[in-house]
């Protein structure tokens, strides 16, 4: 290839006049005027290319399962591909098509992996369930999302007993175990072990192929005010979720790495690392059900693992596990924390005793998750100590592909002065701009901003840091407890005027539900009492760990509970369970 208007180098060099000169340009009438569109290949954006990358270009690198049964399992990314393709084929089979929904009841393990794959895939979508729910809320989420196959694991059994009769739209169980493992006399219609629903099956399946905006997972939250509600995730999103995740300031990692995602599949996707892992080609350590300190820590010695994920609440029993034992991490490079504001001694004990960089995540169900993450700046890093640490307390800033601002009560943005709080709003293309089936649809601002029900401030260098709640939920070891629903089912005890939970601050859970209650003219009522009457109405971790009478339940102007107000009364209030935990 000759550059030089036309003419060859050695033509301009003979010099003669008319060489010199350049050509004409093309005619106008050859470039279209106004826009004009680009001549690259359509890619569609669909999660089916994670995989296949990863069974190409990283087919050897590892899953390892603790599996629900017991033992150590150890696949390829080119197993997960295979068997997810066998998965497919078999939900083909069983007459899955596009856009039905697939729920799981799982924890991290390479089958989970695979039937996740295996849906999604073939343009049905992937509904993740939280066991961590009351078996009532369950069935009403699975109706809602109109599930017609549920794949769970074993000890989600009792579970799935409980609900399948509610659950009329569910017409096909799968056990995530052989047949060896299914249990008798269960008395589920139609269910059968994952192992025999997908032996033999061909791997000769049509994956992809769709609209990138086909939905793709669909992830339930309690995380604000009523009922859950359904986050619909699209093929699109995940993808561009998972290139956001893998940026290094965000998760990063790539083939020399080992990660452990502890933070669960059924919560906003496991932070994404189920799609960032085969992207990057770490190698994937999955925990299975055991997540106490001994249990961690075996994973991170044995695997050697470089990277891990999980709420406070995790981290808390692998430092008291290490402290108990004297034990080191010497493979562990990086701990991103998030799900609920990482405690200054979670933070210290890892950087400081054991060498490890604590990365503090913040995000949300309806975020894909990830919002914003703490990598600390090169301005940052020529602090003082102390003011790194205050700097790695704050919820971090966001990556390429989040956009963030505060605005105050009437919808103006407010400074980056790191003092201004007010309502945390985000946008990008892995933000909710609707929850499923949920009637009046809209739930962005006219600038298409979301509001996270978070207050927060940003500061000019970028980091954001939460300063209280606006939604009115407790968050309790990284999961939602529905304050509405524990005060709804309070109220309804014959003695009782009115009632209010708030959640006040626990060394061990991050959060811990108060119950406030107001009697009627004249009644009186013990705390036993009290709890005993929320017994089989609430998930058993629900249960509140104090309840306090008070004359009157404070209301606001709408005559809604002013939880700010009880907030503030109750501040310097101990929960019982505070010393225990210390
Ligand atoms: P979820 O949708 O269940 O992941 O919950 C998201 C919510 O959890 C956020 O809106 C926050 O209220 C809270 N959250 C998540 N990460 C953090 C964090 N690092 N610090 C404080 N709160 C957090």
């Amino acid at each position: 290839m000759v550059f030089g208007f036309g003419k060859s180098k050695t033509d301009n060099k003979a010099g003669s006049a008319a060489a010199a000169k350049p050509a004409a340009s093309p005619a106008p009438a050859d470039i279209p005027q106004g826009q004009m569109m680009g001549l690259m290949q359509d890619w569609p954006l669909t999660v089916n290319r994670v995989l296949e990358h990863a069974a190409i270009a990283h087919p050897h690198r590892e899953v390892v399962t603790r599996s629900v049964e017991g033992p150590i399992i150890r696949q390829t990314y080119k197993d997960i591909y295979d068997r997810a393709r066998q998965c497919s084929t078999a939900l083909k089979e069983d007459g899955v098509q596009m856009g039905d929904r697939v729920a799981t009841l799982a924890w991290n393990t390479g089958r989970h992996m695979e039937a996740w794959y295996g849906t999604m895939c073939i343009g049905s979508v992937l509904h993740t369930l939280n066991p961590r729910l009351h078996p009532e809320q369950i069935a009403w989420i699975m109706n809602h999302a109109g599930d017609s196959v549920l794949f769970f694991d074993l000890t989600f059994l009792p579970i799935v007993q409980a609900i399948h009769q509610h659950v009329p739209g569910c017409r096909r169980y799968i056990l995530f175990t052989d047949d060896a493992h299914m249990p008798k006399d269960h008395g589920i219609p139609n269910l059968v072990s994952y192992e025999t629903y997908i032996a033999g099956k061909s791997m000769d399946v049509k994956w992809g192929d769709f609209d990138e905006n086909t939905a793709c997972g669909l992830c339930y939250t309690s995380g604000t005010t009523g009922d859950p509600k359904g986050v619909l995730y699209s093929h699109r999103s995940n993808v561009l979720h998972t290139m956001i995740g893998m940026q290094p300031d965000a998760i990063g990692g790539g083939v020399k790495d080992t990660m452990l995602p502890v933070v669960p599949m059924f919560h906003a996707n496991a932070w994404g690392i189920t799609f960032s892992a085969p992207a990057s080609g770490m190698k994937l350590v999955m925990p299975g059900a055991k997540m106490d300190g001994e249990s961690i820590y075996e994973l991170l010695d044995g695997e050697k693992v470089t990277t891990t994920a999980a709420v406070p609440t995790v981290w808390l029993m692998l430092l008291q596990y290490l402290e108990q034992t004297g034990k080191k991490l010497p493979h562990l490079q990086k701990v991103v924390i998030g799900g609920s504001a990482v405690p200054e001694r979670i933070l210290r004990a890892f950087e400081e005793t054991y060498d490890v960089e604590v990365v503090h995540a913040w995000g949300m169900t309806e975020m894909s998750p990830m919002g914003s993450l703490g990598s600390m700046t090169p301005e940052v890093m020529a602090l003082s100590r102390d003011e790194v640490v205050r700097h790695k307390l704050k919820q971090g800033r966001v990556p390429f592909g989040v956009e963030m601002c505060v605005k105050d009560d009437d919808g103006n943005i407010v400074p980056r002065d790191a003092k201004t709080s007010g309502h945390l709003m985000v946008r990008g293309p892995a933000v909710a701009k609707a929850y499923f089936r949920k009637a009046g649809g809209e739930i962005l601002d006219q600038d298409g901003w979301f509001d996270t029900g978070d207050v927060a401030n940003l500061c000019p260098q970028g980091f954001m840091q939460i300063t209280d709640r606006a939604k009115d939920v407790i968050k309790s070891g990284g999961e939602w407890i529905s304050s509405i629903d524990i005060e709804n089912i309070a109220v309804g005890h014959p003695k009782v005027a009115n009632a209010a939970a708030i959640g006040l601050p626990h060394p061990k859970w991050d959060e811990r539900p108060l119950l406030i209650v107001q009697m009627k003219e004249g009644e009186t009522a013990t705390k036993e009492e009290m709890l005993q009457f929320l017994e089989g109405k609430i998930a058993k971790w629900w249960t509140p760990d104090d309840v306090a009478f008070v004359d009157e339940i404070p209301l606001g102007a709408t005559g809604k509970i002013n939880k700010l107000k009880l907030r503030e009364t109750f501040k310097d209030h101990v929960l019982p369970t505070v010393q225990a935990a210390e």
